[in-house]
């Protein structure tokens, strides 16, 4: 169920006050939340709107409450505050999802487009949990992730894997790199200093590597870590 439904049982009016796509959206910013000011010799910038203060609905909107909250302060919300907001089960599962994933800090309402790169990819996951025998390319998905969080997004590419999906992943992570099955390692360096193939393998034998910089970096890695690779599986 979506909380437009719940916000409009407890209220008895229409779901669609409660979306910034339909009846709820202001009608200043057409609920977008955000005024253009044109400039004529710079770009244009952004500002909040001034009537919703940004949040993109209608301020008639508000009066509306679901468990003493209105809908913007139910958008404001973190996944993580959601979690305990909404009755058992209605949404654990998702919330659980995005919280395994060290995503409780997004906000309920947060827009699409302000996602960053690697948010972008770990949501990509959540999607794909469902499916089996597909393959799934991920570019870099433990950009901006807290290092303490790094084990839940291997759990997740793990729980991925054990479902029969092939994942491809684009990493410079070492903690995500020793869990691969098979490393295909592009150098000798970064950027211009790459393009070619150094490596193909499994981490045990690319640590035995005595070319590629990614195994002399995953040796150091692993000796600070005091952990050990995923044991080939084959
Ligand atoms: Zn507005």
């Amino acid at each position: 169920m979506r909380y437009e439904k719940l916000f409009a049982t407890a209220n008895h009016v229409s779901d669609k006050l409660f979306s910034r796509n339909s009846l709820g959206a202001c009608e200043n910013c057409k609920g977008i939340g955000v005024e253009k000011i044109d400039l004529a010799f710079m770009d244009d910038i952004e500002q909040a709107c001034e009537v919703c203060g940004g949040s993109g609905f209608k301020p008639a909107v508000l009066k509306y409450r679901y468990n003493s909250k209105n809908i913007v302060e139910v958008m404001d919300m973190t996944v993580e505050e959601a979690y305990d907001f909404f009755p058992d089960k209605l949404y654990r599962q998702s919330f659980d999802m995005l919280l395994q994933l060290g995503l409780g800090y997004l906000t309920l309402g947060q827009r699409s487009d302000s996602f960053s790169g690697g948010e972008r990819q770990r949501l990509k996951l959540t999607k794909e949990l469902k499916h089996s025998n597909k393959i799934i390319v991920l570019d870099e998905p433990s950009t901006g992730l807290h290092p303490n969080d790094t084990e839940k997004l291997l759990n997740f590419i793990n729980n991925l894997v054990d479902n029969h999906n092939t994942l491809i992943v684009i990493e410079h992570n070492l903690d995500v790199i020793a869990q691969a099955d098979w490393i295909i390692d592009i150098g000798p360096g970064a950027g211009k200093y790459g393009g070619n193939v150094v490596f193909t393998g499994t981490v045990a034998d690319l640590l035995k590597d005595t070319v590629s910089l990614t195994a002399a970096c995953l040796r150091q890695h692993l000796r600070n870590e005091g952990t050990h690779p995923k044991k080939d599986a084959s």
